[in-house]
């Protein structure tokens, strides 16, 4: 059967850049995308793994952006089931093209703002914030959500998405890690380290 996913390993075997595309998460950013809003690859990686997938479970990725969380849960197991939501008209059209392009076209995309947007979506095992998470009621509607047992991971980058991040962490529990990526590039002659905004991780089960 050529499935999506076979005609993507088709094309890069076909290219002398090859791409090997692993189940195992932390896919480099260009294969999919996006317009600079994505998870990078290291704390994609540390996102999905947080996440904890298992085969037959639902997460709701909030603020999907390019959809790179949701496609790399999905991406775990084929039991493994996804609904992105994305306020943004274009980038919910780019998560459902990038969904095709890496062999998860079930994913379920809902162009919509959480809270709002979240109303009668079925109970999900695992939830990721990656956006929105200062919006009125998002994390209470989350977490209200989650099925007992299930994770809540919310990647924070600004200090008032931080701060409410460490005021739930300090009512409900769960890890704070904070992870800070540099990449090397050319500094004039020599190479030198970029570093990305640090991100704060707090991931908590229910
Ligand atoms: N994890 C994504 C990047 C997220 S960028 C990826 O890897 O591609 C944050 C996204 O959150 C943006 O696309 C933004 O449009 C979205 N967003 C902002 N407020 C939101 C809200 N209230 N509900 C849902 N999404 C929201």
């Amino acid at each position: 059967e050529v499935g999506p996913l076979n005609v993507v390993a088709v094309e890069c075997a076909a290219d002398p850049r090859a791409r090997r595309l692993p189940r195992v998460p932390g896919l480099p950013d260009d294969v999919f995308e996006h317009d600079g809003q994505i998870t990078k690859r290291e704390v994609r990686a540390l996102t999905v793994s947080s996440l904890a997938p298992e085969p037959g479970e639902l997460l709701w990725d909030v603020g999907a952006g390019s959809g790179s969380v949701g496609i790399e849960w999905s991406r775990a197991d084929p039991a493994c089931r996804a609904v992105a939501v994305e306020p943004r008209a274009d980038r919910a059209g780019r998560i459902g093209r990038n969904a095709l392009a890496l062999g998860v076209p079930e994913l379920r995309v809902v162009t919509g703002s959480a809270p709002g947007a979240l109303a009668g979506l079925p109970e999900p095992d695992a939830v990721f914030v990656g956006g929105g998470v200062t919006a009125d009621g998002v994390l209470p509607a989350c977490w209200a959500a989650l099925r007992p047992g299930g994770r809540l991971v919310v990647n924070a980058v600004t200090l008032e998405s931080e701060v409410l991040v460490a005021r739930w962490h300090g009512e409900v529990g769960g890890t704070l890690t904070r992870v800070s990526v540099g990449r090397a590039g050319p500094v004039g002659g020599f190479t030198g380290w970029r570093q990305a905004m640090p991100v704060t991780q707090w991931v908590a089960v229910k």
